[in-house]
């Protein structure tokens, strides 16, 4: 085997383990209670998962989206909240990998393998784009700082986070060079956050609004240069697109197999429900779209740490088809359940409601589907 392989089957195995021992029991009451776990986010630390896509000098694996997407899948098989803690993580940490320079990367990376600090990826805002421009958060230049203020909401492990990945206006006028990005430290006066947001699913995962006003930020803290940072959103977007396309497709995988389950147990009219062929060619079609969904990701994922020119088409349409996997399968597994399946007590109810966000958040489908076809039309 491969040492790309052997590696890879590592960190399989690995995140299998912990997500059938540590995370799978706590899933339940994460969910009902709406608690953060800190004591997974530990876990996860000591298992390389937070810094999963570092370099290898702090215990990452070079940025390679593959494994990052292995270890989402495994996590969001028992548990969506947990698993959107690495996937945040990693969001958060994109921007930097990305086009932060050396000592960013030495101060920002020492933190994050080192304390397990967490990172947040700030990007949305509660108004629509402007016609000109995708943020309205301003950072204008005060001395060698920048002045940031504005609002950014729904930001995952807002409140939570050391160090903020944050988009603003540097440059209005400039269009798509408008805007820059910087990294905003916790604690830095001017940044405030709104209250924690009630959500119907991903219920331990902590979303928050992240206020500024007047938040001084130094020059040092810019990624990249001034004006790069809608293409820095725009290449974390792409990375991102298949690690939320893992997230789905191990919500829904963990779906299907309680339903299987689910199927070979449960008794009605003296056989068990598995031997209805109605129950069969719904778990054959789940099965299906499961692999066809991995499939695409995981091509995706590989496409990416490839580097192959133009990738942008592959990782959305990666993204929708297997967010919208995620839906139908976990609807379908709620449908094999019964009435069982409407109640609190199994796990596929809270299954369908973490699948939900998967259709929506880092671009909701619809527009995630503008984007494919404006990426097929112009290439004719
Ligand atoms: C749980 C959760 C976690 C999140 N975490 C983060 C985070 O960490 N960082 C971050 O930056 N953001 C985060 N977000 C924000 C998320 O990315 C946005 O909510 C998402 O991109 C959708 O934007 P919106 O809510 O403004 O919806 P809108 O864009 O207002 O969409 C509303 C409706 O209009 C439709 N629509 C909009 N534009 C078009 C179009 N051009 N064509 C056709 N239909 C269209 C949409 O499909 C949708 O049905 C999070 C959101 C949630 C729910």
């Amino acid at each position: 085997m491969k040492d790309m392989e052997k590696e890879r089957l590592m960190i399989k195995t690995a995140a299998e383990k912990t997500a059938q021992r540590i995370v799978q029991p706590r899933a339940a009451k994460i969910d009902a209670v709406g608690e953060f776990p800190w004591d997974l986010v530990e876990a996860f630390g000591k298992q390389g998962f937070l810094s999963i896509l570092l370099p290898e000098s702090y215990g990452g694996t070079d940025g390679n989206l593959t494994s990052f997407c292995i270890v989402i899948e495994e996590i969001a098989k028992v548990c969506g909240s947990s698993s959107l803690i690495i996937l945040a993580q990693g969001m958060g940490t994109l921007p930097l990998l990305l086009e932060g320079n050396p000592s960013q990367k030495d101060l920002y990376f020492t933190e994050i393998s080192e304390k397990n600090s967490l990172t947040a990826f700030a990007l949305n805002e509660m108004e629509g784009e402007s016609e000109e421009f995708p943020t309205h958060t301003r950072a204008e230049k005060h001395g060698k700082d920048f002045l940031i203020n504005g609002r950014k909401c729904f930001i995952t492990h807002g409140s939570l986070a050391k160090f903020y990945s944050v988009f603003a206006v540097t440059q209005p006028g400039h269009g798509g060079e408008a805007i820059s990005a910087f990294m905003v430290e916790d604690g830095t006066p001017g940044l405030v956050f709104g209250k924690r947001e009630e959500k119907i699913g991903m219920r331990g995962a902590v979303m928050t609004d992240l206020i500024f006003e007047n938040c001084r930020v130094p020059h040092e803290n810019l990624l990249g240069k001034e004006g790069e940072g809608w293409k820095i959103a725009i290449d974390t977007l792409n990375r991102s697109k298949p690690a939320i396309g893992a997230l789905a497709v191990g919500i829904a995988q963990g779906a299907l197999d309680f339903a299987v389950h689910y199927a070979n147990e449960r008794i009605q009219f003296g056989k068990p429900i598995s031997s209805f062929q109605a129950i069969q060619f719904m778990i054959a079609d789940m099965a299906t779209q499961v692999e066809a969904a991995r499939a695409l990701v995981f091509k995706a994922a590989s496409q990416m740490d490839a580097k192959i020119e133009d990738a942008e088409k592959l990782p959305t349409i990666s993204k929708v088809f297997a967010s919208e996997v995620a839906m139908k399968v976990t609807t379908d597994a709620v449908q094999i359940l019964g009435g069982y399946g409407y109640m609190r007590d199994y796990p596929v109810e809270r299954m369908m409601r973490d699948a939900k966000v998967t259709q929506i958040y880092e671009g909701v489908n619809q527009t995630d589907r503008w984007t494919v076809t404006q990426h097929l039309l112009r290439n004719f």
